[in-house]
């Protein structure tokens, strides 16, 4: 039987905001244990939660941007459980009214676009930490994170493949930081994923029974957890048992997803409107104010390098994850010719990227500048030099070799790497290899195609690299076509 995978995801951000959402307490990351927690916080008698309007707003920035409703009138509400780190006995969440509705995500897999659809997003605070190390069998409590702004952002089902989640949730991840809402830091658990996971045959229109898999903070394990579970519900019924709905967690040493408990349903919660904050209101003033401080965002830069500067949609993905990304190669590309600016975009996204991966330093402190770039390209895109020796020149620019907008230019000059385009020059050299491979002449001529790499590859040793393997291809043939 086929069977096809279907995935939901609720992904947490947390909220990048000085205060936590009700109360005045820092949200600084690291401190040392309870010293970020207030009397709301740590759930003192008489104390009352008072509404963090920057948290609201950065919720409502998220609504705005990926297309949904945003509520004029929402409500909060008590989701009640027991944990020793939510000393309240209740998180404060948002429930049948969600301050966001609706909207949806465009994401990009191979070539293919693809939109998943968001059900819904809601504020709502975060629990503290339970420390087990240091503790000698017993368990320490940390309430600095307790009462952090969430937003937790729902998905329709609607991806079918660990590579569509994993697509969808960078989506997501880049977003929030463009629009400065969360710093995607996913170490410290600033944006997190629970993956809702089924599968049923091929072809089938109902939903099977879900696992939800929780606190997946980083891409590759989202991408294994759902692919081991995918496998692992596949097998299971596939020997005649069937899938329990649960709680599962992904154990990365083993690669595995287990059991971590039954599913609750909503009515476990007993959630209820909590009487201690008044519905949120959300004025069309308001909105519109919030809406006119938008950047421009990813997507619609996205669409613009496609049209504009003729990118496929992959590299376009690529170049707008991160505002310092594309502003890099809008400086790199500004003005220039498609062609130039595709290869622009190849840099940035091949050379440049795993040069800065290697060394760990971030796209605004390149040692190779946007113009440097450019005139680096420039020089490839009208024949100067090729790639190869491009690559020898990124170096000695990486390096510091030459400053400057021109520094490819001086580089080039310095050290004599200009491509020999006399094609004078380049037969004479072309001659020399022809009557001193006669073998391999014979082998070409004698319908080996091969033959001809092996005398281009002379060539271009003899000529330190710096001849157009293509022309060389070119004037090869020609030659020996000639003299057959
Ligand atoms: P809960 O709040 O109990 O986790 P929801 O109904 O709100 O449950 O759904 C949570 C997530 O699970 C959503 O992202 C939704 O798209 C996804 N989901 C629901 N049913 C399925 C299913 N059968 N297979 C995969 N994902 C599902
Ligand atoms: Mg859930």
């Amino acid at each position: 039987m086929k069977w096809e995978t279907v995935i939901g995801l609720e992904v947490h951000a947390q909220l990048n905001t000085r205060s936590k959402i009700f109360s005045g307490a820092s949200t600084a990351f690291g401190a040392p244990p309870n010293t970020h927690a207030s009397a709301v916080d740590i759930a003192l008698p008489g104390t009352l939660p008072v509404l963090n309007r920057a948290a609201v707003e950065k919720a409502i920035r998220f609504g705005l941007s990926v297309g949904s409703r945003v509520n004029s009138r929402s409500i909060f509400a008590r989701k009640n459980y027991f944990y020793p780190d939510l000393p309240k006995g209740y998180q404060i969440s948002q429930y049948e009214t969600p301050v966001v509705q609706g909207g949806s995500v465009t994401i990009v897999v191979g070539d293919a676009e693809k939109t998943v659809r968001l059900t819904r997003a809601h504020l709502e605070e975060d629990a503290g930490k339970s420390l087990h190390e240091d503790f000698h069998g017993e368990t320490g409590i940390d309430l600095n994170r307790a009462g952090t702004p969430l937003l937790e952002i729902v998905s329709e089902p609607d991806m079918r493949s660990a590579a569509e989640a994993v697509a969808y949730a960078k989506a997501l991840h880049g977003l929030v930081r463009w629009i400065d809402i969360c710093d995607g830091n996913m170490q410290e658990g600033s944006f997190r994923c629970d993956a809702n996971v089924s599968v049923r045959p091929a072809g089938s229109d109902k939903l099977g029974t879900r696992c939800e898999i929780k606190n997946l903070n980083s891409f590759r394990f989202l991408e294994r957890a759902i692919d081991f579970e995918v496998r692992r519900q596949i097998e299971l019924i596939e020997d005649g048992g069937s899938v329990l709905q649960e709680t599962r967690l992904y154990d990365p040493d083993r690669d595995e997803t287990r059991p971590m408990r039954s599913k609750e349903d909503a009515h476990d919660y007993r959630y209820f409107p909590d009487p201690d904050l008044l519905p949120l209101e959300v004025s069309e003033p308001w909105l519109a104010e919030i809406q006119a401080d938008l950047p421009e965002l990813p997507q619609t830069k996205r669409e613009r390098f496609v049209s504009v500067y003729g990118l496929r949609a992959y590299d376009a993905v690529v170049l707008t994850t991160s505002p310092e990304i594309s502003a890099y190669f809008e400086t790199a590309a500004d003005g220039a010719p498609g062609p130039v600016a595709k290869l622009c975009a190849n840099w940035i996204t091949g050379t440049l990227s795993a040069r800065l991966n290697e060394e760990g330093i971030d796209i605004i402190d390149s040692r190779v500048g946007p113009r440097q770039l450019r005139g680096l390209v420039e020089r490839i895109a009208d024949g100067t030099i090729s790639n190869k020796i491009a690559r020898d020149v990124f170096d000695a620019i990486w390096s510091g070799e030459a400053q400057g907008e021109q520094a490819a230019d001086a580089i080039i000059r310095a050290r004599g790497l200009t491509q020999i385009s006399d094609s004078g020059a380049l037969e004479k050299i072309v001659d020399e290899v022809i009557a001193a491979n006669a073998q391999q002449v014979e082998d070409y001529r004698g319908g080996k195609e091969k033959a001809v790499n092996s005398l281009v590859g002379q060539v271009m040793k003899a000529t330190r690299g710096k001849a157009n393997p293509q022309q060389v291809n070119e004037i090869l043939r020609r030659k020996v076509i000639a003299r057959g």
